[in-house]
């Protein structure tokens, strides 16, 4: 009976009335089956999943309410054509849509919407092959739904390891688009992900189909290929070669943003560099930290540091190693001394340096030998290669993590605490040793007002560092989660006062963070909005993400 509704979400999109939604369901269960659509009907016991098995109907990592981002289904498309239709659907009436690739974005809200009621488009579920493995031009090409972990399998199943190895985040588990696009890191020589990306395909709001940089330009036409679908086409030959095409370079439209929804990507590959080498520096004091950064900078320009390093608070390898309760019977934050003798316990420094060095033999000796005497001046720093640590330290982890094989170990300091969820605070810090040292004070002294331990790490770029600090909180209880989101939106403000921003962020504070980025009466903002307006006129994919709204939404009201 068509009069009768069929789908009831627990929450509805805003301004969608329940029969609007339930034609849009139907819509397209019968364009993808019944089995690909799913239908969130309560707010009650709503299961957080584990990294192994995500959810995709809220963040698991709750800050706020368990149910505060909420999804009304959960759809997935089969193929491109059907992405096409379900923004014409959606754009049709209107129904606000939310694509995500694999839905983990640990930290960052996971796979939920910002606004409550939104489809969630599951882009990953069917859209997950490997399209090219290219060993010659040392790229691949991939859909939404292929994880560093599938890549490396891959690799390592067609004896392509002795050739090329895939760039890794901490954890394997996402997927390499959606992580491109959030513009995630890794830690060997390709580490910057967007930088590494080339060529993309996007479905615009409109339902059209584009490819972005040399992928615009057609592959020359031959009859095996004449008669298939844009999508079904091989891309140009350079696409994978060479990012930025011709005209205005409009990539970065497409990141950290909600102007289209990706569904191939390009990924540069990194050639097997023929030997390798990880290792530890261990650096004793806290106050250390100044010194090492500026010994850091001229090395890392200068690329003698190959990769992306980073420079690990203690806290986070001893959260690695063990939850809080094995170090220490105190709730209120550890202190100084607690610190150096987890230190000594652990064999570690108060900061942990991890790099690796990549080449044959002579390479690396002389990289060595530059990067050890630079490290020398600091007073008790001591050198480590894994098998001169124990059996399951970080370096151990980071051995693999540093050479392109995925790894989970980094899972564990989320359970620092008991209930542990987590949010990732990132500031941008300048590669200097001031910088570092205010940037680490301030945010400390932030964490311990809030009761919390600093769990913290410096991921150096070329010239920047990503300060990433893990604010791991007890989601069982709603005084924790207060003051986790306390401290994130106070450091925001404290950071922005001293000229840091945030380079990506949770659902909860992307409002916070864009009108941070205010220069000029927020001229970055308005401009955005312009464009969102523009390309998506009916504001339906993922209105609010980064702070940039549709002008059917009073953004006033939305702020959170
Ligand atoms: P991961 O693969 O790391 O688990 P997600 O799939 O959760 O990451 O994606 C992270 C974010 O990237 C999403 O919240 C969304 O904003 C964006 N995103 C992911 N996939 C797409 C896509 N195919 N098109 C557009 N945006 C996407």
């Amino acid at each position: 009976d068509d009069c009768v509704i069929q789908h009831r979400p627990a929450v509805l999109p805003p301004n969608v009335t329940p029969d609007i939604f339930d034609k849009f369901i139907r819509q397209v269960s019968d364009l993808i089956g019944a089995e690909n659509v799913q239908i969130v009907t309560s707010k009650d016991n709503l299961d957080d999943g584990s990294y192994q098995h995500p959810t995709y109907t809220h963040d698991p990592h709750h800050v706020l309410e368990q149910d505060f981002f909420l999804a009304s289904s959960i759809v997935a498309p089969r193929n491109v054509s059907d992405v096409q239709n379900i923004l014409r659907y959606a754009n049709a009436l209107p129904i606000p849509l939310w694509p995500i690739s694999i839905g983990r974005n640990s930290g960052y809200g996971g796979g939920a919407p910002r606004v409550t009621g939104s489809v969630v488009i599951n882009m990953g579920k069917h859209l997950n092959k490997i399209l090219e493995v290219n060993v010659e031009g040392a790229y691949c090409v991939v859909e939404p739904g292929v994880t560093f972990t599938d890549m490396h399998n891959y690799l390592v199943e067609n004896n392509l390891r002795d050739k090329l190895w895939i760039d890794v985040p901490d954890l394997g588990g996402g997927s390499i688009l959606g992580n491109t696009l959030e513009r995630g890191v890794g830690y060997t020589p390709y580490g910057d992900h967007w930088m590494m990306h080339s060529g993309m395909e996007v479905v615009l709001p409109s339902g059209e189909l584009l490819r972005t940089g040399m992928g615009a330009l057609p592959a020359p036409r031959v009859p095996e290929t004449m008669g298939l679908k844009p999508e079904d086409q091989p891309f140009n030959k350079t696409a994978q070669l060479f990012p930025y095409g011709f005209g205005p370079y409009i990539d970065g439209l497409f990141s950290q943003s909600n102007l289209g929804i990706v569904t191939k990507i390009g990924m540069s590959l990194f050639p097997n560099p023929g030997g390798y080498q990880s290792y530890l520096i261990t650096i004793p004091r806290d106050e250390d930290l100044q010194q090492a950064v500026d010994i850091i900078r001229p090395l890392r320009l200068s690329m003698v540091l190959q990769n992306v390093p980073t420079l690990r608070h203690i806290l986070l390898d001893a959260a690695v190693l063990g939850n809080k309760t094995k170090y220490s019977a105190k709730s209120e934050p550890l202190s100084d001394e607690d610190m150096d003798g987890i230190a000594k316990d652990l064999n570690l420094g108060r900061w942990n340096f991890y790099g690796a060095l990549y080449g044959p033999d002579p390479i690396r000796a002389a990289l060595w030998s530059e990067i050890k005497q630079a490290f020398s001046q600091i007073p008790g720093a001591q050198f480590f290669f894994p098998e001169d640590t124990p059996d399951d330290s970080v370096l151990r982890v980071r051995d693999k993590t540093l050479q392109g094989i995925p790894t989970y170990d980094e899972l564990k300091w989320i359970d620092w605490v008991p209930n542990g969820a987590h949010l990732f605070f990132s500031p941008i810090a300048k590669c200097a040793g001031d910088d570092a040292m205010m940037q680490y004070s301030i945010t400390k002294k932030r964490c311990q007002e809030a009761g919390l331990d600093f769990l913290g790490t410096f991921t150096v770029g070329l010239r920047e560092m990503h300060h990433i600090v893990c604010i791991v909180f007890d989601k069982t209880s709603a005084k924790e989660k207060r003051k986790a989101h306390w401290l994130i939106r106070t450091l925001i403000d404290d950071c922005a006062a001293h000229g840091w921003g945030e380079y990506r962020t949770h659902l909860a504070v992307m409002d916070q963070i864009m009108s941070t980025y205010s220069w000029n009466d927020n001229i970055l903002l308005k401009f955005n909005e312009v464009l969102k307006n523009a390309i998506d006129p009916n504001g339906i994919i993922a209105p609010g993400k980064s702070g940039v709204w549709p002008k059917q939404y009073n953004k006033q009201e939305w702020k959170l």
